[in-house]
């Protein structure tokens, strides 16, 4: 269907601060075919009012299993996750529950997600069904299930278990079902499974596993994303051909050239650290070590998203939703931490969540800006989120390949949302 956006005030997505001022958009068979001053043709319209639209998000580190509510008796266990994963029914209301939250991603203006790390194979089949227009949904670039070690992060929650370059190698295989685009590993250890100070970052996947790996995703046309929290981490990745390193440690000169010949980016993900840093016992209920490890690895990802924007090493953004207190709605909430805390303007941190996340999946001719010949996949907020990034918060509408979905809904939990702002007012005022 050919229709007109009027009246309407236009942020590309380029790296700039212009706004485009009262503009016309024509979508036509899901692109954006012509931007221009005046509606010259008889056509569909809908008049903005002189509201702002900007592209749809992309979010680039999405795990689609688990709301982000805080739940602190109930950790995730791998006997749990083994049980659910068992029966039909327990099964099927699980995935339901990821196809739900790929739907909130969309609504709340994420157009674009990267899963990195999911329950079997539901990321693509979600991604399946979006492609076949059955479910309503983001564009997906899927991982599906995650590759870790004996006692990784994620292991047999969302990531399989590998002992040995084999075994590597035919877990890829076994992953690459035609969907997903992507291979995660779990080269390091978190937060959350760090038993000692200092400890978050701590290799866990032999360099072997990880080239192994690297080799057989690459010959399969297939990249590789690692999760990686020390120097140590970082580097073993970098050595063994990963392309993004998701979260980041402190860079010495050896990893930054690493990034720098392989060509590799960086997904800086400062959502899930924040509360665990800035929030009370009461709220996140981590133990002294806990809550000394988030400090590190916080400022690991600030620290190595800094040097990387310094040495023009890419740097995209991803929340690392279904972690404590990151929902499938807040994505403004990183972009608003990527200024506070990494010291980059509201236009550069809009840039980077949109075409520069857009350019490191490699989809940048396709969507990730506001440009004739691109997907129609865009946002229309009421107020300038130039200004002020909160205007991202509940977008008055979303397009995803031109269709419109107006003043949309989602599920928000109130809770939550009143904490986090709290703690972001908190620091963002500072
Ligand atoms: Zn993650």
């Amino acid at each position: 269907m050919k229709y007109a956006l009027t009246n309407v005030n236009i942020i590309t997505g380029l790296n700039t601060d212009n706004v485009l001022k009262h503009k016309v958009i024509i979508i036509n068979n899901n692109k954006i075919i012509s931007i221009q001053d005046h509606l010259e043709e008889k056509i569909k319209t809908i008049d903005l009012q002189g509201k702002y639209l900007m592209p749809g998000l992309i979010n680039l580190h999405v795990h689609l299993p688990g709301s982000g509510m805080p739940n602190h008796r109930k950790k995730q266990t791998k006997e749990k996750v083994k049980k659910l994963m068992k029966f039909g029914i327990t099964r099927r209301i699980i995935f339901n529950m990821c196809k739900n939250f790929a739907k909130t991603e969309l609504l709340s203006g994420v157009t674009t997600i990267r899963t990195v790390g999911g329950l079997s194979n539901f990321d693509s089949r979600i991604a399946n069904l979006v492609e076949d227009k059955k479910t309503i949904g983001p564009r997906m670039i899927t991982s599906d299930m995650a590759i870790s070690v004996p006692n990784g992060h994620m292991e047999g929650i969302l990531a399989y278990s590998c002992c040995n370059p084999l075994d590597a190698i035919r877990y890829v295989k076994q992953i690459n079902n035609g969907t997903v685009k992507y291979i995660k590993l779990m080269v390091t250890g978190g937060v959350t499974d760090a038993l000692i100070e200092g400890e978050p970052g701590v290799l866990r996947m032999a360099p072997e596993i990880v080239k192994a790996a690297s080799i057989e995703a690459h010959s399969l046309g297939l990249k590789v994303s690692a999760h990686t929290e020390s120097t140590e981490g970082v580097r073993v990745a970098l050595e063994n051909g990963v392309d993004t390193i998701e979260h980041g440690a402190k860079l010495t000169p050896k990893e930054i050239s690493l990034f720098q010949n392989n060509k590799a980016s960086l997904v800086c993900t400062l959502s899930p650290a924040f509360p665990m840093v800035y929030l009370g016992y009461e709220q996140t209920h981590l133990t002294p070590i806990e809550k000394t490890n988030s400090r590190i690895v916080l400022d690991g990802i600030i620290e190595c998203a800094k040097t990387c924007l310094e040495n023009n090493i890419p740097v995209g953004l991803g929340t690392d939703t279904a972690c404590l207190y990151t929902t499938h709605y807040n994505m403004w909430i990183e972009l608003a931490l990527f200024v506070k805390l990494v010291g980059v303007s509201n236009s550069f941190a809009i840039h980077t969540a949109t075409l520069k996340n857009a350019q490191i999946l490699g989809i940048d001719h396709i969507t990730g800006s506001i440009e004739e010949g691109k997907s129609a996949d865009f946002i229309v907020l009421d107020n300038n989120p130039l200004d002020n990034l909160k205007a991202l918060e509940k977008p008055y509408m979303v397009g995803f390949r031109g269709k419109i979905f107006k003043k949309p809904r989602v599920k928000r939990y109130k809770q939550v949302d009143n904490i986090l702002n709290n703690a972001l007012n908190s620091i963002l005022t500072k």
